[in-house]
């Protein structure tokens, strides 16, 4: 494992990096400080244990000092490490939305759905997938603030990317936290690459929390995938398009041949010529692949009725 790499993003707030997969700048996970403790945003998979934990070490922070584990959704790259942290933190109190809280509790479906996406690849890949107990975990549904030193951290319903999505806005520096709701930008890269697997996409949803977020006015956009922005709310603005263009593409190529590896060629070759945007890379394929995206709209379409029934 590389060394733990940890950024100052001012008053207090530092970004870790998880060193998914041993790549540097693929999935992050943020500390805050409260006026006594610390909080966290994501976890990161299981695979990324270690590297965080060093990393809480590097920043200083005491593992018992962190009192508050804010995921912003449950999807393995960014909660799968929560139950194989309950010993590590012993005095966190987990946090998630209340339609992901029991499949934290009860890993069986989450265990299932990665076997099924990712065959053999998942447990190298995600690693232990452990129960959370019920007395740890606390059911959230947006609307909540919790106190940061300088501030407070508000709780945002951004549904969309998954119906359980959720983002966290801190008052003292401005910044949101976006998870994947307003999908992945790399660092050093000006593209925006779409985050919309399945099973419950919602382009509507997704477009009205991208709004959402907005009218929150952020200063700083901090990506799961990965770091702030250095002009996040353009981000914003610009993710519909970008993602309205995906989905132009899926559905024509779906009514083609609705078959999910013709789809993502599709998806890769738009990717390869979209000149309203930077290059894409191959790094956000580790974190957002085509092939995922392609699955995504399929189902979306296919439940909607836009096209016949997809395989399964
Ligand atoms: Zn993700």
């Amino acid at each position: 494992m590389a060394r733990p790499e940890v950024r100052e993003l001012g008053q207090g707030r530092r970004l870790l990096d998880l060193d998914f997969r041993d790549t540097e700048g693929l999935v992050a996970a943020y500390l805050l400080p409260e006026a006594d403790g610390w909080s966290l945003i994501e976890t990161g998979p299981s695979t990324c244990r270690e590297a965080l934990l060093a990393g809480v070490d590097a920043a200083g922070v005491a593992r018992d000092e962190i009192r508050h584990v804010f995921v912003t959704h449950i999807h393995l790259d960014h909660a799968g490490g929560v139950g194989a942290l309950l010993e590590a933190l012993p005095r966190a109190t987990f946090y998630a939305h209340e339609l992901g809280v029991p499949h934290l509790i009860d890993p069986t479906k989450l265990i299932a759905s990665a076997r099924r996406a990712w065959g053999a690849a998942a447990d190298p890949l995600w690693g232990p997938i452990l129960p959370v107990p019920a007395p740890r975990i606390v059911a959230l549904r947006g609307g909540e603030t919790f106190p940061l030193r300088g501030g407070e951290l508000s709780v945002l319903a951004t549904p969309g990317h998954a119906k359980h999505h959720l983002s966290y806005f801190d008052s003292a520096i401005r910044g949101m936290f976006t998870g994947d709701s307003a999908g992945v930008r790399l660092e050093r890269s000006d593209h925006l690459r779409p985050a919309v697997p399945p099973p419950d996409l919602d382009l509507d949803l997704l477009f009205s929390s991208l709004e959402a977020m907005r009218r929150a006015d952020p200063r700083l956009v901090l990506f799961s995938h990965f770091g702030p922005s250095p002009d996040g709310s353009r981000d914003l603005a610009r993710y519909r398009g970008v993602v309205e263009r995906w989905r132009d593409a899926a559905l024509a190529a779906a009514r083609e041949n609705p078959d999910p590896s013709f789809v993502a060629r599709r998806l890769a070759e738009l990717d390869a010529v979209d000149l309203a945007q930077g290059p894409a890379t191959d790094r956000e394929s580790l974190v957002s692949g085509y092939e995922l995206a392609a699955r995504g709209f399929l189902r979306y379409f296919e439940t909607r009725g836009l096209i016949g029934a997809a395989p399964p």
